[in-house]
């Protein structure tokens, strides 16, 4: 089944957060958590698992920090990196074609200029060799996420849609003004964007999922295109110095509100566990 026929009617529900599954295995996370397609082949195909049993619509790839910059390790190159975290979805999605793969694209972590370090064709370069990895391995769409530079993301929108005929969603992270890492606003980001033939677009992980609905309302008069929303499990407190994790319940309960504004694709970020998808899945089953 493809997005399109999955999508009709409801609202698709995205898997949480992968690293923070890793380290609940006792794994470290501090270098690239894809070297682990390797050698805890089982593990990430058990997190995949235990999403869908969740009641995730679609699992995403372990390939975030799959780019070429971003992805040290001399023994794997990133060609075998990504087609292998697609080859073990596939296998966690176990021939249910009711449950969609994205292929996950991370930043480069060095952005485009003026604010980053690469020119716009270096960085569409870089993602037009994932994006025809992950082309050949035959994903369902393609995530491009975690977007923390507006022209680092048309680069890689810009690729994805030369090289594939895929469904693209994007989601932006914000800091706690609201505005993307390289000083644009979302307003700009969204009037960017909207100009793409892509699917989505949204935010994930920053700034925490409390009162996040507040921006997917802004984002909702911004555009046509559906909208996507992927909190971390921060609420800020103390005048945003220091921030609590919140539960499954609230964060649900928070999802809900988002969905209430417009939001049709759902899912979590950082900190997020299939624990978390169980109970949004619970909620969206009483809609
Ligand atoms: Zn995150």
């Amino acid at each position: 089944m493809n997005y399109q026929v999955v999508k009709k009617n409801k609202v698709l529900l995205f898997d949480g957060a992968m690293g923070t599954m890793i380290k609940s295995y006792g794994l470290n996370i501090n270098n690239s958590i894809e070297i682990y397609n390797f050698t805890e082949e089982e593990t990430i195909k058990r997190i995949h698992r235990d999403y869908i049993k969740a009641g995730a619509d679609i699992i995403t790839t372990n390939t975030f920090g799959a780019n070429k910059i971003r992805f040290k390790n001399d023994k794997y190159d990133i060609e075998e990196v990504i087609s292998k975290g697609i080859k073990i979805a596939k296998e966690a999605r176990d021939g249910n074609d009711r449950i969609l793969i994205a292929y996950d694209i991370g930043p480069t972590g060095v952005g485009v200029k003026p604010v980053g370090t690469l020119t716009f064709d270096e960085a569409y370069e870089i993602f037009k060799k994932q994006i025809i990895i992950a082309e050949e391995n035959e994903v369902d769409l393609i995530l491009i996420e975690t977007i923390l530079n507006l022209e680092e993301c048309k680069a890689a929108i810009k690729a994805a849609k030369d090289y594939s005929k895929l469904p693209v969603l994007c989601t932006f992270t914000l800091n706690v003004d609201g505005e993307l890492f390289d000083g644009n606003s979302i307003e700009n980001a969204i009037k960017e964007v909207n100009k793409l033939d892509i699917e989505a677009v949204g935010i994930n992980c920053s700034p925490g999922v409390k009162d996040i609905y507040i921006i997917v309302e802004k984002i909702k008069e911004l555009t046509e295109k559906e909208i996507m929303v992927q909190p971390n499990t921060r609420c800020y407190i103390d005048n945003l110095k220091d921030f609590i994790e919140i539960s499954e319940n609230e964060f649900s309960e928070e999802i809900l509100k988002c969905i209430k504004k417009g939001a049709k694709i759902i899912g979590g970020c950082c900190g997020t566990t299939p624990r978390y998808t169980k109970k949004i899945k619970e909620k969206l089953s009483k809609l």
